[in-house]
């Protein structure tokens, strides 16, 4: 069992999140097709530290960044999103 610490309720049990995917290019009026295209259809799939999307469905309803790593599972970090540095954030 993973215990997720959500960015505005603490730590709560894996079972309240929805896993949502890899953060989006971020403007998106601004992202040429081709980048997105590489969203949509090419996944990283990267093994050790991954950025990705969580959406708190059993408890605030919020969606979060957490930094994970997909070989051990270690949780690294959670953000609000908009907080990160310009140009990766979704
Ligand atoms: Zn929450």
């Amino acid at each position: 069992m993973l215990l997720i610490p959500c960015p505005f309720c603490g730590p709560r049990d894996e079972t309240e999140f929805h896993y949502r995917g890899e953060p989006r290019p971020r403007p998106p009026s601004s992202v040429d097709d081709a980048t997105w295209g590489a969203y949509l259809f090419d996944k990283s799939n990267e093994k050790g530290p991954h950025r990705e999307l969580w959406h708190h469905a059993g408890g605030c309803r919020r969606v979060f960044i957490m930094t994970r790593d997909t070989v051990t599972h270690r949780i690294l970090g959670t953000e609000v999103p908009g907080t990160h540095a310009a140009g990766d954030a979704p």
